[in-house]
């Protein structure tokens, strides 16, 4: 019984917790949107600007790039996907049936910054409406931030690791 009690707790103290790592992730990328869409032009890196905020603050989106309407759920992995080995967070590509999946694995939850979950949140919001190419999410991403704070979270390891140097998009 003690042992219930305690398993209990354990679930009612965890479940609004990780909602909230969520929520503030998509409410702070929302809010960086929001600051840098001033300084954006219509379509950045190939990117529809108000394609990508109705991805990310309303969860559909009219897409020249996939066609149609596509609407985003946000979900967590089920324990199974053996992308989460690799990645904080991946959307599952193409859309099916007008439907595209973020998926959100156990790093994202674990990671301790808040910037870094909400840089996350910008650069997979990406692939969501541009599809998979890494340089293209990765300057992107970059560009939000820097437009709204004035400077850009260092991804140099990455941007090499993939390459980007001669892909044509470039960070700030
Ligand atoms: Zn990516």
């Amino acid at each position: 019984m003690r042992f219930c009690l305690a398993l209990l707790l354990l679930v009612i103290g965890l479940v609004p917790a990780r909602a909230d790592v969520v929520d503030t992730a998509l409410n702070r990328a929302i809010a960086q949107l929001e600051d840098a869409l001033p300084q954006l032009p219509a379509e950045l890196f190939e990117v529809d600007i108000a394609a990508y905020r109705g991805a990310l603050t309303f969860r559909k989106f009219a897409s020249r790039y996939w066609g149609g309407t596509v609407s985003l759920q946000v979900v967590e992995a089920n324990g199974e996907e053996t992308s989460c080995n690799r990645f904080a967070a991946f959307v599952r590509l193409p859309p099916q049936a007008g439907s595209v999946s973020l998926v959100l694995c156990p790093q994202f939850m674990t990671e301790g910054a808040d910037a870094l979950r909400t840089l996350t949140i910008l650069h997979e919001m990406v692939h969501v409406v541009a599809g998979p190419d890494e340089c293209r999410a990765m300057a992107f991403a970059a560009r939000i931030e820097y437009a709204a704070t004035g400077r850009f979270t260092d991804v140099a390891r990455y941007w090499n690791a993939n390459s980007c140097e001669g892909s044509g998009f470039s960070l700030p």
